[in-house]
């Protein structure tokens, strides 16, 4: 079977409005940099949807990373725990700012972060948490927090594959002091590249405002706050720009229907491959749990995994492996560690 013929392993969905957004954006306001009404109409369905004190647009969910670590006052030398599968901005936005990531393994069952090693991570020098909601599917939070709490740490949730996923009526993103979305077209709801900043701390919601306008005090003048702005702290240019939020904020509006489209197809793979995992050739989780992101399977060796990607391709499907392990990566050796009491590898 052709390349062309095979069911994609990612295809962006379309609603069909953005382009009405983006020529309202366009003709209506005369305001297409950052900012303007759409932006506005974005964090303020984020902030409804979700429930969180402050949502501010960025251009990627690396972007919202790198201003949770500003946020949370990471310093050279300041360590952060995260699972080592992750995407590789999970761990960049910290090392960004001098820090160590450590990591940490995961779950067999959710491929989460396994909450009950946190404390062999642990140490002196030790900052943030950094859980991530691999698939959508949701981590441990209450287990996490409590620890986080215990240990006068930050919790920053990677959320950037759970938007819209709970867990009992608490929105994936909204529970740790800060979460970060991703609107990449590989993700459930999309602009191409996008990303949001969650700010559930209320604490932190005047500083991350500060940091998003390139580290100036524009919000204030912006609310009649001051007569003219400033720079007052450190920042970048993070906010995406109008014609981005308009193609967004067609998306948001269908999310719902988005997210149910994606949770079916999850069930229909699940249905599909139960035989191979009654015969005990691979395992998933029985529910398609969280907001139906990826649907994933565990092979029992690479020499099988490598066969049932043949076996998937021949049947006109296509899947991939996912992440290289970054405590296993190039720079995941250099910048990191591995949790206490364990070897590489
Ligand atoms: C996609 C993804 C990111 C990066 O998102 P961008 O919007 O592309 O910057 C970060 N972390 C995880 C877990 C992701 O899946």
């Amino acid at each position: 079977m052709g390349r062309e013929n095979l069911v994609p392993f990612n295809k962006p969905f379309i609603s069909g409005n953005e382009l009405d957004y983006i020529s309202e954006a366009v003709l209506s306001y005369n305001h297409i940099s950052g900012n303007g009404v759409f932006t506005q109409r974005c964090q303020e369905w984020l902030e409804r949807t979700l429930g969180t004190n402050r949502a501010l647009l960025t251009h990627s969910c690396t972007a919202a990373l790198e201003m949770a670590a500003i946020l949370c006052g990471i310093e050279p030398g300041d360590e952060v725990i995260m699972p080592s599968f992750t995407f590789v901005s999970t761990a960049n936005a910290f090392v960004l700012r001098g820090a160590v990531p450590v990591f940490v393994d995961i779950r067999p069952d959710t491929l989460n972060i396994d909450e009950n090693l946190l404390s062999l991570a642990l140490s002196s020098k030790t900052k943030a948490v950094v859980p991530v909601h691999y698939a959508g599917v949701p981590c441990a939070m209450d287990a996490i927090c409590n620890f986080a709490k215990n240990y006068g740490l930050r919790v920053v949730e990677d959320a950037a594959q759970a938007l819209l996923s709970e867990d009992c009526g608490r929105a994936m993103g909204t529970i740790g002091d800060i979460g970060c979305l991703s609107f990449h077209e590989t993700k459930n709801i999309i602009s191409g590249e996008g990303g949001a900043l969650l700010v559930n701390d209320p604490e932190l919601v005047e500083r991350a405002e500060i940091i998003w306008q390139k580290g100036t005090d524009r919000t204030k003048f912006e609310h009649g706050i001051v007569d003219k702005y400033t720079w007052v702290d450190v920042g970048s240019s993070f906010l995406p720009s109008e014609l981005v939020a308009a193609f967004l904020y067609a998306q948001m509006t269908n999310a719902e229907k988005i997210i149910k489209r994606r949770k079916e197809l999850c069930s229909l793979y699940a249905t599909r491959l139960t035989p191979l995992m009654e015969a005990g050739r691979i395992s998933f989780p029985r529910l398609p749990l969280g907001n139906g992101h990826i649907f994933f399977c565990l092979a029992r060796s690479h020499a099988e995994q490598v066969e049932l990607l043949g076996h998937l391709r021949g049947r006109g499907v296509s899947a991939v492996f996912h992440y290289v392990p970054l405590h296993s990566s190039v720079a995941g050796r250099r910048f990191g560690r591995v949790r206490r009491r364990a070897i590489w590898h």
